[in-house]
């Protein structure tokens, strides 16, 4: 088995059809899997062995797939990155997965290649000419390397209730069955459709509903490295895109277009939906603008990532993330103990889609795989037709605009400022973004900083998404009795620092 099968015998049954397209270029599945041949020999040459971790922090352009699928043939893990990472995340990431190579893109050299130093890993630099002309040097090998079904194929990294991010080890079964699902059952793909390349592919949701599902249909994917509302409705329009994916913030943005008249949208026939819940009335916005139905389903990157979704086939529930997918289960828990139906609790997961483990992480593994159960930390409530709600989360990850912020990560680099006694990092509402970054801090005795400051200070040292952009002062932070900051209980002042 390899997960970079179903891109094989796409390019075998049409070479010739467009595979993915940025702009006015288009990459024909022969050169995808030629590319992608070329890039498996390359990294032989290197000495990259079946199993050996690879990294790649590439935007949305087709470099990512032809790295990707070449990772894959050759045997190897790809760890995704997201490109906007700095340095010292980048230095994490590679220490922590042990990959000793890293495919960066041009554009965001000079952080990857200081990263990579910090990580002793060797970085080589994407830019399309240079990485065309890499692979047209490189052996093209065209047999992919066999894997068992529970070799990891990807591990993505992401956080749970606590700490670093964490690798979740995705199986080349798990993602294979899970794009499988989406694209035969959900979306009910064929090779004459089109899909939307917006989301991130380094993440599970663009990984597998669009880049894995499209190829797995001979479908042409329609990338698009940075989203922008205008450039998204011509992508729609000049391709004729089927199939639109995104998180709600981007739904919420192409609603709100004013030009939205000025294109044609007419071939699109389904848009799908998750990684944050999607509030009612940018649903039925969209639906309304786009003539189109919006199908919301739920998952993490620990499954694959696709759990439940509203299907055409059992009709949609506006508001629920559907009901779980073939061969998934899902129930809702109170400490181990199903609830009764209704009301609310844990939700967890079992099935194909759980990921094998945390990359070298068996204490988390343990306590976040029970029994075959995946805990997801979500919670929600099941109604009587099976359709699962979510009604909020037990962790405090703050989701941004679709991207995952981990309070920890930016608490830590605030603790890292001399003049920092204590910061607790919350999201807050906002009605664009879905959640945005703020920080309270409380200073050391005598310290003096500002607000402003500190939030530089951050800006420097993290991906932009992560950054607090609110940032306040306090006197004190509410605690508990053992001292652990109650992040519920704190209250942003009103004119805080915001920009
Ligand atoms: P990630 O691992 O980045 O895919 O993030 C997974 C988290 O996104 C889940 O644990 C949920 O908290 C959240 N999430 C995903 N889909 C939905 C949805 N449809 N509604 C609400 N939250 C969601």
């Amino acid at each position: 088995m390899n997960l970079a099968s179903h891109m094989v015998s796409s390019a075998r049954t049409h070479p010739d059809r467009a595979a993915l397209r940025l702009g006015d270029a288009a990459v024909s599945y022969r050169t995808l899997d030629q590319g992608s041949a070329r890039m498996a020999g390359l990294l032989h040459d290197r000495g990259v062995k079946p199993g050996d971790r690879v990294a790649i922090m590439l935007p949305n352009v087709p470099e990512f797939a032809l790295a990707y699928f070449g990772v894959l043939r050759a045997g190897g893990i790809v760890v995704p990155m997201n490109p906007l990472l700095k340095s010292r995340e980048v230095a994490y990431y590679l220490g922590n997965s042990g990959a000793r190579l890293l495919f960066a893109w041009h554009a965001f050299a000079d952080e990857a290649r200081t990263g990579a130093q910090q990580a002793e890993a060797e970085a080589v630099v994407v830019s399309p000419g240079a990485f065309d002309e890499l692979l047209v040097s490189a052996p093209p090998v065209e047999d992919l390397t066999d894997r068992h079904e529970d070799d990891t194929a990807v591990i993505l990294y992401t956080s749970g209730t606590t700490g670093q991010p964490k690798g979740a080890e995705l199986t080349h079964a798990n993602l294979t069955r899970n794009c499988d699902i989406v694209a035969a059952e959900l979306l009910q793909l064929t090779a004459d459709d089109v899909i939307f390349g917006g989301l991130p592919l380094f993440h599970a949701f663009g990984q597998t509903c669009t880049l894995n599902a499209a190829v797995a249909s001979g479908a042409c994917l329609t990338l698009l490295p940075r989203f922008d509302a205008a450039k998204a409705l011509g992508i729609l329009d000049e391709h004729g895109v089927t199939v639109f994916a995104g998180v709600p913030t981007v739904f919420s943005r192409l609603s709100r277009q004013p030009d939205r008249d000025a294109y044609d949208v007419s071939r699109l026939r389904l848009s799908l939906c998750g990684g944050a819940a999607m509030p009612g009335q940018v649903l039925h916005a969209f639906q309304d603008a786009f003539d189109c139905v919006v199908l919301e389903g739920y998952g993490l990157s620990e499954t694959s990532p696709v759990a439940s979704f509203n299907t055409l086939q059992t009709g949609p529930k506006p508001g629920s993330v559907g009901t779980p997918i073939r061969g998934v289960e899902m129930r809702v828990v109170d400490n181990g103990t199903e609830v009764p139906q209704g009301e609310t609790g844990e939700i967890a997961i079992r099935g194909h889609n759980v990921m094998k483990r945390y990359w070298q992480r068996p204490e988390e593994t343990a306590a976040a795989i029970r029994d075959g159960w995946f805990y997801t930390g979500d919670l929600g409530r099941v109604d009587q037709d099976g359709y699962f709600w979510i009604v909020g989360r037990m962790k405090d990850v703050i989701i941004r605009g679709g991207y995952n912020v981990y309070p920890r990560e930016v608490e830590d680099v605030l603790y890292e400022h001399p003049a920092v006694a204590d910061a607790a990092v919350i999201g807050l509402p906002n009605p664009d973004l879905g959640e945005e970054v703020g920080a309270a801090v409380v200073l050391k005795p005598g310290a003096r900083t500002t607000a402003e400051d500190l939030r530089e200070y951050v800006k420097r040292q993290v991906a932009a998404y992560k950054y607090p952009r609110k940032v306040w002062i306090a006197d004190a932070l509410p605690k508990g009795p053992t001292g652990k900051i109650l992040k519920r209980e704190i209250v942003p002042p009103p004119e805080a620092d915001r920009r």
